[in-house]
């Protein structure tokens, strides 16, 4: 790397591969390559095929164990591997790092080197780095590099492309600018961050510009802050508790604070005719003011609520923060553009509603829908009456929707988007990146008009698609910040991403360290991706490295956490590694629903432990898709299941299922005992503590919304309110129509049973009758009776059996309420049929023993069961708890 040092090095970069005829004049790059283009391809292809090489190594653990077992490969090994150490040593020596690769010591060595190596890599980076800087007539070698937690030296990042501003010449390198000295702006912020496990609640607590004023709970907010629940917990829980309190304010907390005037929201006329687009003033010409001061941010408001419109654009940092910050917002008017620093001013932000949400003043904005959450999330900044130029191109169908994009078609300014993720906490802001800012915003208002001419000419004059426009925009502003919310299942939504299939083990390590990663992230107020980048945790899931050195290994970089907590990670590893190994195919079941029984094994409660066996793990079975075969977990009980049902084929064969449902309960419950049903309690209330707001219906959580923001997962407002009362209803609809037809089923049985009775005795007279003919024929007369009802038994007749069938099958359903029960009438019937004791078949024709049986059968540990609520019901019930609230989450 060190040697691409030539001029054009930034401009034929790495990219190239186009020989040019003017570069065999010159002289060669060096031995062999005569430009850099050449150089690279050698070195990338180089690097491929020892990527390639290392790749097809004998994998780390059994096979390698095993190849080691030859003398020959130990020798190779070690040959190798002395060579490669000595090759690395001396590139390190080259770039002057500490170089002692070849000091072995295998037990303590292995780590050290491989830190050595690591620190190497970071050295050899940064000077690439610097030279490419030096090679576009920037010199950084100046910056001092301070101690974390210092404020940071004037420029840490500065730029590196002085050309790219304007000339068009641009590089296609992109580089994520990141400041490694920024200290953490969390730290001046007066409110502090809450990462708390709970929905975010707004923090607007005046409402500018209402129709409908802001709900008590938002205005008290001062008042509140005596309140002695918030003196040691985070501020959402705080307010949940009192909210759970006092009972109010459930609506309100949740819900958009200016629904109300965005539903009631018109477009005048005047904004739905075609404008003369009015020409952006040159950007050099332009008076442009950053704003870090209280009263220039109050200046501003009341300059900006002159005006019938203007454009804002956000920068936003996500990387060193758990919900990320917005740190730059750019405005511009028709004259001027202002940068307010957002990181300095976050809690007075909030005075911009007064404009924001004034419905005569049009914000225009690019790309709005994550703008719109930031402003919600960091100061409670709404907008009404919201024109988005992405809506605007879509509509338009133009080739593509980006910002620079409209810049390049309307404005024909090849804008830089190489700073869109710079590290934008850096301060003071380097001119560059506020140039770059600027241009967000600057031309916003001409394109605004624009695209306004162009949807009502696109539409012959009609205001159909420029009003379509405004309605998008509006729907944007409707948005609701939603904060990610770690649930037992989060990390399967994660998991299915990688498209890898793990088995039970690597799964549960997924599910340890994503919990974990999450905890840690909230805590030190973090992005995930800082804590333990994804790929990496699925590398450590899949792997399972036995050590902690493997773990480490499974990093590049190592994340500072995971070398802090390796053990801990480590801890969790070992967990994952006994579990019993089940196969990929059940994994992949498992994410299904089709969940093999396991059982809790760890006790270790909290908030973000999953140690424990998650209750989705053992309540998907709906009665519709038992598993019949899943894997020795249920041998046990299917053969137990065969025996009973043979022994019972030809009598209760429809009640195969019910029993099987039964058992499954029964299991469910053996598994856990009090303690942990009582600890699964208390875990599902540190989740969720709206868990009462929330319907009880089968409905499924989205989750990581972090990764996916169209896809987050909550949707708290008073629909949720709403949907319980709706749910309530239903329930209590569900059991009124429950206890009917319990009613109803009794009398059908009464009916079916009676029916049955006569059958029966038709059919008994009709083999009485068959038997007296033959008795008669053989004796004549006397006992005939006697006989037969002994003999029934053991040669029931095949109508018969039917008949018990159909006189069973009610009884499995819906066994009737005593009330409405009646009695078998024995008063028609020989008696002496039921004297054979022995033969169980016989049990079938007495009701009474029947339901006695049943009951036998099905709690054999003698449990309370419900029989007027029946069998479905009950299995219904015991699914609906344990579903309890965790799907229940509304969807978006
Ligand atoms: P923009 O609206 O293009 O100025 O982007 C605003 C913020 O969104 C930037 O400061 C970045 O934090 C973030 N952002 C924009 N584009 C991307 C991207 N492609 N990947 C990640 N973050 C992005
Ligand atoms: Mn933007
Ligand atoms: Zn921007």
């Amino acid at each position: 790397m060190a040697t691409l040092k030539s001029n054009d090095s930034a401009d034929s970069g790495p990219r190239g591969s186009t020989p040019d005829a003017n570069d065999e004049e010159k002289t060669e790059l060096c031995p062999g390559f005569k430009d850099v283009d050449a150089f690279v391809k050698y070195g990338l292809g180089a690097v491929l095929s020892a990527t390639k090489a290392s790749a097809s190594l004998p994998q780390a653990g059994d096979e390698y164990d095993f190849y080691r077992s030859f003398p020959g490969f130990q020798e190779f090994c070690e040959s190798q591997g002395d060579k490669l150490l000595h090759c690395m040593s001396q590139m390190m020596q080259h770039h002057g790092c500490r170089s002692h690769m070849r000091e072995r010591n295998k037990l303590t060595g292995l780590e050290e080197r491989f830190d050595l190596v690591v620190d190497s890599n970071d050295v050899i980076l940064e000077r690439a780095g610097i030279l490419l800087d030096e090679a576009d007539g920037v010199n950084r070698t100046q910056q001092p590099v301070m101690p974390a937690g210092f404020q940071p030296p004037k420029i840490v990042v500065s730029s590196w492309n002085r050309k790219g501003s304007g000339s068009g010449s641009r590089s296609e390198m992109f580089r994520l600018l990141h400041a490694k000295n920024v200290a953490r702006p969390q730290l001046k912020f007066k409110e502090k961050v809450d990462n708390s496990n709970t929905p975010f609640v707004p923090k607007i607590f005046i409402k500018p510009n209402a129709i409908k004023t802001l709900p008590s709970y938002f205005t008290n907010k001062q008042i509140r802050k005596e309140r002695p629940e918030d003196l040691d917990v985070p501020a959402a829980l705080a307010d949940f508790i009192h909210q759970q309190r006092t009972q109010e304010h459930v609506e309100d907390m949740f819900a958009h604070p200016y629904q109300y005037e965005l539903d009631h929201l018109t477009i005048p006329e005047s904004l739905l005719s075609k404008p003369e687009p009015q020409m952006y003033k040159p950007m050099a010409e332009t008076k442009c003011s950053f704003i870090d001061a209280l009263e220039d941010l109050v200046a501003l408001n009341e300059k900006l609520c002159r005006l019938s419109e203007f454009a804002v654009d956000l920068e936003h940092h996500s990387y060193r923060s758990f919900l990320g910050l917005t740190c730059l917002m750019q405005i511009s008017t028709r004259d001027e553009d202002f940068i307010i620093d957002t990181l300095e001013l976050r809690s007075e932000l909030y005075i911009l509603n007064e404009a924001f949400t004034d419905p005569t003043i049009v914000k225009v904005f690019h790309g709005a829908d994550s703008d719109i959450e930031w402003l919600q999330r960091d100061f409670g900044l709404y907008v009404v009456n919201l024109f988005d130029t992405h809506q605007a191109s879509r509509a338009l169908n133009l080739a593509r929707h980006s910002l620079d994009h409209l810049l390049k078609h309307f404005c024909s300014v090849d804008s830089d988007k190489r700073y869109q993720l710079a590290d934008w906490r850096i301060r003071p802001l380097p001119d560059e990146m506020v140039q770059y800012a600027r241009t967000d915003t600057h031309y916003l208002l001409y394109i605004y008009d624009c695209v306004r001419a162009q949807l009502l000419d696109f539409n012959h004059g009609q205001p159909g698609l420029l009003q379509s426009v405004w309605n998008k925009s509006k729907d944007i502003s409707l948005k609701k910040y939603l904060k990610p919310i770690y649930t037992e299942e989060s990390y399967l939504e994660l998991q299915r991403k990688q498209k890898k299939s793990f088995n039970t083990q690597q799964l549960t390590a997924f599910r340890l360290l994503f919990a974990w990663r999450d905890k840690l992230a909230r805590q030190e107020d973090e992005s995930t991706g800082y804590v333990l980048p994804t790929h990496m945790m699925s590398k450590i899931s899949e792997e399972l490295p036995r050590e902690p050195q493997g773990i480490i290994a499974c990093c590049n970089p190592v994340p500072p956490l995971v070398r802090q907590q390796v053990n801990e990670l480590h801890l969790l590893v070992q967990q994952a590694r006994e579990m019993p190994l089940l196969k990929a195919e059940i994994a992949a079941q498992k994410k299904k629903g089709l969940t093999p029984i396991k059982k809790p094994e760890v006790a270790l409660f909290g908030p973000h432990d999953t140690s424990r066996v998650s209750e989705s793990d053992l309540r998907h079975f709906s009665p519709g898709e038992l598993p019949v075969k899943q894997g020795m977990l249920f041998s046990d009980n299917e053969h137990k299941m065969d025996v009973d049902v043979q022994k019972t084929s030809g009598l209760i064969a429809p009640a195969k299922i019910p029993l099987f449902e039964e058992l499954e309960t029964k299991n469910e419950q053996e598994s856990l005992s009090v303690a942990h049903m009582k600890a699964r309690r208390i875990i599902e209330s540190f989740e969720n503590p709206f868990r009462m707001y929330l319907p009880s219906t089968d409905v499924h959580i989205n989750k990581n919304a972090k990764f996916d923001p169209s896809s987050k997962i909550f949707e708290i407002s008073k629909r949720w309110k709403l949907q319980s009362i709706e749910q309530q209803q239903k329930e209590f609809e569900a059991k009124r129509k429950a206890k009917e037809e319990a009613k109803e089923q009794a009398r059908k049985v009464t009916e079916e049973r009676n029916k049955a009775k006569q059958s029966y005795q038709e059919s008994l007279q009709n083999v009485a009758t068959v038997r007296q003919q033959a008795a008669e024929s053989t004796k004549g007369g006397g006992k005939k009776r006697e006989r037969v009802a002994s003999e029934v038994g053991e040669s029931t007749p095949k109508p018969s059996k039917k008949l018990m069938k159909s006189a069973e099958k009610p009884q499995k359903t819906e066994p009737p309420p005593p009330d409405s029960f009646t009695p078998f009438d024995y008063s028609q019937s020989d008696l002496k049929v039921f004297a054979d004791t022995k033969s169980k078949d016989n049990s079938q024709f007495d009701p009474n023993r029947q339901a006695h049986d049943f009951k036998k059968k099905k709690n054999p540990k003698g449990q309370k069961s419900n029989f007027g609520a029946g069998n479905r019901s009950m299995s219904y019930l015991a699914g609906k708890s344990d579903r309890g609230f965790r799907h229940n989450w509304p969807k978006r």
